[in-house]
């Protein structure tokens, strides 16, 4: 999960068709959170899952539905994918990990990623959390949408 030239930096490479699909379900579920799995090898995500969000507060939290989770946890494994990233949306706040946020991250070398609805364009920003860390202050994460076809990478 490196990439150059920042070989200390994790990187989640994310196709911008897959990018638009986890827009798209971000839009749809407003004002809730949305929430959902990145699915792929080496930093480069091939697909999204989105999950039901059952938190009992959805419009300020995310509890992603564990009969689905455990689902798509079993297809990964089967296709031989690695569970790159969790996201979830801020419909009206920053791309930034919450308190709560934090306190769910419980997903070693998986990053979160948020997706921010709050400005005219979503926004998303990625983090990793160093693992079994105490203080547990989130590293950033390089995101970039790259071209289905021309594998061009830009960045957000
Ligand atoms: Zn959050």
């Amino acid at each position: 999960m490196l990439c150059d030239p920042e070989p200390q930096r994790a990187c989640l490479r994310i196709p911008r068709s897959v990018w638009d699909r986890v827009n798209e379900h971000c839009r749809q579920e407003k004002p809730r959170e949305a929430c959902g799995l990145l699915a792929g090898r080496g930093g480069v995500v091939s697909r999204a899952i989105p999950l039901p969000n059952v938190s009992p507060s959805p419009e300020r939290a995310y509890l992603a539905d564990p009969e689905y989770l455990y689902r798509a946890l079993r297809d990964l494994e089967e296709l031989g994918e690695e569970m790159l990233a969790i996201y979830h949306s801020h419909p009206g706040g920053p791309p930034a990990l919450s308190a709560r946020d934090l306190e769910q991250a419980f997903w070693p070398g998986v990053v979160q990623l948020v997706v921010s609805l709050a400005g005219p364009e979503p926004e998303a920003r990625g983090y990793l959390l160093p693992d079994g860390a105490v203080a547990r202050e989130p590293d950033p994460v390089d995101v970039s949408v790259m071209n289905d076809t021309a594998r061009q990478t830009s960045e957000m």
